[in-house]
């Protein structure tokens, strides 16, 4: 199995937890991208110094000001990436961007259950849709027939809190509004595997792990993955192997055909 290669990446929520430490990865392999896009929503805003400064060392990295919850803010997001690439297409797009509710049943809103669908699964169908023409390119663009990410491949960043059959920590959170969009990612990302398959653009959801990030440490226990395990590549199937992640592959995200 060939080695992952991307020309250009794009990783949302690329200021901190796992989307920063993505965009560290990308940087530390043999052959970097010639094009990071960093998705950040407040560039200037204190959260997004240390992507600031990793920017001023890496003339590779581009921040792109990106709202996830936001189709205007994704539309300005697309048109900056279109221009920075050029002719050519984006290889891989990390819908990393992702936020959490501490609710339990009893205290679940309306609001905070329209945020965070709108953020974790409304968020990744708009960028998909935003980003069908670039990532349709570098499909086009690349030598092969087969699906992976070294040609074009969207990654949503789901949780195993959104599988049905595994569960995980129940007992310490509930949170369902996060448990429900996360799930509904998970059908996202089915339907968009089969949607953009014909395009050659292999489309997976991925569990992190429960990682050492405010988001991993909001739960009040100490997370066991390390931000630098979680990022580290692994062998996982269905075609997206060398995915730079020690992530799960879920299985609702299959690429197969079958509904
Ligand atoms: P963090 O809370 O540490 O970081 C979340 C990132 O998403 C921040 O950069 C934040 O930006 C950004 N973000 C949130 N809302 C929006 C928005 N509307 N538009 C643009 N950016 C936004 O989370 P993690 O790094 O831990 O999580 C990353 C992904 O991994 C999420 O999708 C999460 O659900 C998933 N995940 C994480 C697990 C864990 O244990 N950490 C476990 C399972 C899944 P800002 O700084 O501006 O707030």
């Amino acid at each position: 199995m060939a080695e992952l290669s991307v020309r250009s990446v794009l990783v949302t929520g690329a200021n901190r937890g796992l989307g920063l430490g993505l965009v560290q990865h990308f940087l530390r392999m043999p052959k970097p991208p010639q094009w990071i896009f960093a998705g950040c929503r407040d560039p200037k805003g204190q959260r997004a110094q240390e992507l600031q400064n990793l920017a001023s060392k890496h003339p590779n990295i581009i921040i792109i000001p990106l709202e996830v919850a936001n189709p205007a803010s994704i539309k300005a997001a697309a048109a900056k990436v279109g221009e920075h690439l050029g002719g050519s297409g984006l290889n891989l797009l990390i819908n990393n961007a992702g936020m959490v509710k501490s609710n339990t049943l009893d205290t679940e809103t309306l609001e905070d259950m329209s945020e965070v669908y709108t953020t974790n699964t409304i968020g990744p169908l708009l960028m998909g849709q935003a980003f069908l023409p670039l990532l349709k390119k570098a499909a086009q663009g690349s030598p092969g027939s087969g699906l992976s990410c070294s040609r074009a491949a969207i990654i949503n960043l789901s949780s195993q809190g959104g599988s049905i059959s595994s569960l995980l920590t129940w007992e310490i959170a509930q949170a369902p509004s996060y448990r429900c969009s996360k799930a509904a990612l998970n059908m996202l990302s089915k339907c968009q595997s089969l949607a953009y398959k014909e395009h050659g653009i292999l489309c997976v959801a991925l569990h992190p792990g429960w990682v050492q990030t405010d988001m991993g440490r909001s739960l009040g226990l100490p997370p066991p993955v390390t931000l630098d395990d979680s990022v580290s590549p692994a062998h996982v199937s269905h075609g997206a192997s060398h995915i730079p992640f020690r992530f799960l592959l879920l299985p609702s995200s299959s690429t197969s055909s079958s509904p």
